[in-house]
């Protein structure tokens, strides 16, 4: 950091490097965090985990296993940092709970003046708000102090239902469960439904088994998505029997497991992916113009639109930022033109309240953005007084913040 400043050098800290948009973007010093892992401290009492802030969310539940202790809510992986996770706006599933952001009660940073500030709810607890999720623009984070909960266990079903019957009720079900997300293959009529309820950890585990778990993840749902999207890429009138093939594929199960391996799961087929967070009263009618509009448009759309919900936040620049939310998040193919796709579904989105997860692909500029988010002005004066001489802008945060 005092090399970079002594040459005047923009420097960026980088996670897991798995943001879909430019914002984890080095256009000077890359700084890659990976020794920087492991606990820093713990406040038994008060069930509070300080880590470093590379320390990758998959080594997690191992670090915290000797307390008791687990992360209240997790996204879909856990090859993420910490940091990285939280500076875009990471979540998960449920309307009861907060993406991961808001799980953050302390964080250490080195400003912009090489400056070590602690952020915490009783040392310059006003800057929490924002610096627990900073796009990594207020500074290099060095650890962050993460609230956990007793560890605990979940009983899961997943189950394939009619598409139109879980949109016609989908307050019900977001809220009938602690955990509630679905995924729709274009071209079907189904909807593949994920239900998840919290036990306490002496809850007996009924684990998928081993081979079980690798059928499903690793063959079908990787193996049977590489195969769709790679045919489908040559020839695109296959992707709709294809899909409808996968969703055939993919069975009921039910199983009870330790919180993170019921939360997370294996990704292995490349993808690009925009997502937008939505009132959630606005969900199902945006749901609905995005499924017309592919039907109208004669897409061939490999890959599958997932819904998820989140409680609201008081993170100034958190997209359920006072509002309890809906998530869409449409992905396509790697190798497959996502364009046309994700400008139409951008469009009802926005038109439906959305704003965009940060390190997921959209097109919106701080003008647009700063409609979007009441805390926005709050956001840019904090910036201009953690990082006056800009060192930890880049491309992708001078479109979204300003210069
Ligand atoms: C397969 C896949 C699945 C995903 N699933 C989900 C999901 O379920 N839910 C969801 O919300 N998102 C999901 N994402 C998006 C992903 O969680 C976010 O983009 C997240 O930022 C990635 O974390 P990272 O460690 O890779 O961060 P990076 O992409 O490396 O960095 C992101 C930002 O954090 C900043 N940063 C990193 N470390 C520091 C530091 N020490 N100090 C200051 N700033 C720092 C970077 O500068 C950058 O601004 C997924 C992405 C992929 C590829």
């Amino acid at each position: 950091m005092q090399a970079a400043i002594a040459h005047n050098l923009p420097i960026k800290a980088v996670g897991a490097g798995h943001s879909f948009t430019g914002i984890a973007v080095a256009p000077g010093v890359l700084l890659e965090l990976d020794d920087m892992q492991g606990v820093a401290s713990v406040d038994l009492a008060r069930s509070r985990v300080t880590f470093l802030a590379g320390t990758r969310l998959h080594r997690i539940p191992r670090l915290l296993a000797p307390y008791g202790l687990a992360m209240q809510n997790l996204g879909d992986i856990d090859r993420q940092s910490i940091a990285g996770a939280i500076s875009t706006g990471t979540h998960g599933t449920g309307v009861e709970f907060g993406g991961l952001a808001t799980q953050v009660v302390a964080v250490t940073l080195i400003t912009g003046e090489g400056e070590f500030l602690t952020i915490s709810d009783t040392e310059n607890a006003e800057m929490l708000p924002a610096v627990a999720l900073g796009l990594g623009a207020l500074g290099l984070i060095v650890e962050v102090t993460v609230q956990c909960v007793p560890a605990f266990v979940m009983h899961a079903i997943d189950e394939p239902m009619p598409l139109d019957e879980v949109i016609q009720t989908l307050d019900e079900r977001a809220t009938a469960s602690d955990h509630f997300e679905f995924y729709w293959f274009p071209h079907t009529e189904v909807a593949l439904t994920k239900r998840q309820t919290r036990l306490p950890e002496s809850a007996p585990r009924h684990p998928l088994p081993r081979f079980g778990r690798w059928v499903d993840e690793s063959l079908l749902s990787n193996g049977v998505y590489r195969m769709v999207c790679a045919t489908g890429k040559v020839i695109p009138a296959v992707t709709p029997p294809l899909n409808r093939l996968a969703v055939q594929l993919t069975g009921d199960r039910e199983y009870t497991d330790r919180s993170h391996r019921v939360f997370t799961q294996s990704r292995t087929v490349r993808f690009r992916e925009m997502e937008y967070a939505l009132p959630i009263e606005n969900v199902a009618a945006a749901f609905r113009a995005i499924q017309e509009k592919v039907s109208e448009r004669r897409w061939r759309i490999e890959f599958p639109v997932e819904v998820r919900f989140a409680a609201a936040d008081d993170r100034w620049l958190s997209t359920a930022h006072g509002r309890t939310s809906g998530y869409i998040a449409v992905h396509r193919y790697w190798r497959a033109d996502p364009t046309e796709y994700f400008e139409a579904v951008e469009q009802i989105c926005l038109e439906h309240g959305g704003r965009p997860h940060w390190g997921k692909l959209h097109t919106l500029h701080a003008a647009q953005l700063r409609e979007r988010y009441p805390r926005f002005d709050d956001f840019v004066s904090l910036r201009d007084s953690l990082d006056p001489q800009r060192r930890f802008t880049n491309r992708y945060l001078e479109r979204v913040l300003g210069e």
